[in-house]
């Protein structure tokens, strides 16, 4: 696990421990800045108000962003088309704004030392393929379509954030880049975030990762995942004709049957999916080819190697089997392999962090309650090399997340922006004197 470094410049983060445990339960503590002198807090700077009150008047312009975006398909490896719309959307609200080679919207608002960068991330990419009808549909705070909530509302806030610190004109102490990133849904494998961690690792002091609706969470633990495919090939032939050759499904059915029986602990807590099955031509013919999908997820990193391994062991084990039961082995052998489609690392967020310690502070000051959650998201890539991540909901509710029934309701949405705004201000810290 790692997620151990301490990066903040100016004051220690046991301080800002003991800070927050003195506030009073019930009172409506103000989050306060690393880089603030001692005794100011986050929201005794009028300007931060003025962006945090800046949501409320605005909250129909942030809804019909969330709809425009999502009536643009984004569908996996296909989300130009709304990285543009995002880019020129971040642009008119005063950014510098590019889109990077892995086809990451970066804009940036520059900070008083722009040599420390504070990341805030929504992903662009959907679950659903070409031709998904996305058309909103909206009735008062409520709206309807594919990908409206995951992750319309994090885009949704990226634009309301940029808006509202151009609005009361807040120039941050860290430099801040907000980030459309692609590749964070399936087989995307999180390409946009490790781009994003690759080209800005050396300066990079947090990641906020908003994701989905809500302000019930916070994901501070990354759940480790493979993705693997198994492929079994063979010559193929006649039902009839050729019985007694090796059968590639036969193989993968042995095998698959060895690797389902596998056991896992239910501490650290382990799984495993078979997702996907393919193979044959007709039901007359002995097949070429046939393949799985299979995803492992764990707590455990040695929990996840085993069950690869396991994996490649029973596949090879399913060929075997068939060979040796096969009455003409003449007739053609199988070949296998097993392939990595996919791996997310985990890691963990220290419970003494800068950024927790923003959050707990941001939640205090909506009271807002969230509980600690494991994960798999963007955050995943910062946290497994020591970066200080989270991610969180934008706020809001949703529900239907990758099914074509998909909903969000705006209603009290400014909670979870002010939530996650004050949050990135917390670890940006804010700078004398104003932007532009
Ligand atoms: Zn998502």
């Amino acid at each position: 696990m790692s997620g151990n470094r301490c990066c903040k410049p100016t004051v220690k983060p046991a301080l800002v421990c003991v800070i927050l445990l003195a506030m009073p339960v019930r009172s409506a503590a103000s989050p306060r800045a690393p880089h603030q002198a001692p005794g100011s807090r986050l929201t005794d700077n009028a300007r931060v108000r003025a962006a945090l009150d800046w949501f409320t008047p605005n909250i129909s312009w942030v809804n019909d962003q969330q709809a425009r975006i999502t009536e643009i398909p984004a569908p996996p490896f296909q989300e130009a088309q709304r990285a543009a719309l995002v880019k020129d959307l971040l642009a008119e609200a005063g950014l510098s704004s590019q889109i990077d080679k892995a086809g990451n919207v970066i804009g940036e608002l520059r900070g008083a030392n722009e040599k420390e960068i504070v990341v805030v991330a929504a992903h662009l990419d959907t679950v659903f393929p070409p031709g998904t009808d996305v058309k909103v549909h909206r009735n008062g705070s409520r709206m309807d379509a594919p990908g409206i909530s995951d992750n319309g509302s994090g885009l949704a806030a990226l634009l309301a954030f940029a808006r509202a610190l151009q609005f009361a004109h807040v120039k941050p102490q860290r430099t801040i880049l907000f980030v459309g990133d692609v590749g964070e849904e399936g087989e995307g494998n999180l390409r946009g975030m490790r781009a994003i961690v690759d080209a800005y690792r050396g300066k990079l002091k947090a990641v906020v990762v908003l994701d989905g609706s809500g302000t019930d969470h916070v994901t501070t633990k990354a759940l480790a995942s493979r993705r693997l495919e198994a492929l079994i090939t063979g010559p193929g032939g006649h039902s009839w004709s050729d019985f007694g050759m090796p059968n590639p499904i036969n193989a993968l059915v042995r095998g698959s049957v060895r690797f389902i029986n596998s056991k896992v602990p239910a501490t650290p807590r382990t799984s495993f999916n078979i997702g996907q099955i393919e193979g044959g031509t007709s039901v007359n013919s002995i097949p070429h080819e046939a393949r799985i999908k299979v995803d492992i997820r764990s707590e455990s990193e040695d929990e996840l190697a085993r069950l690869e391994s396991a994996l490649r062991e029973c596949i090879s084990a399913g060929v075997r089997d068939e060979m040796e039961s096969s009455r003409d082995r003449s007739k053609g052998k199988l070949e296998w392999k097993v392939e990595l489609l996919g791996s997310r690392p985990g890691g963990e967020l220290a419970a003494d962090s800068a950024l927790l310690s923003a959050l707990r502070a941001a939640d205090e000051y909506v009271g807002n309650q969230s509980r600690i959650e494991r994960s798999s998201t963007d955050a995943n890539i910062p946290l497994s090399e020591g970066i200080e991540a989270i991610a969180i909901g934008a706020g809001g509710s949703g529900g239907g997340a990758h099914s074509l029934q998909e909903w969000y309701d705006a209603a009290g949405r400014e909670a979870g922006l002010k939530r996650a705004l004050l949050t990135v201000l917390g670890v940006s810290g804010v700078a004398e004197g104003k932007s532009r």
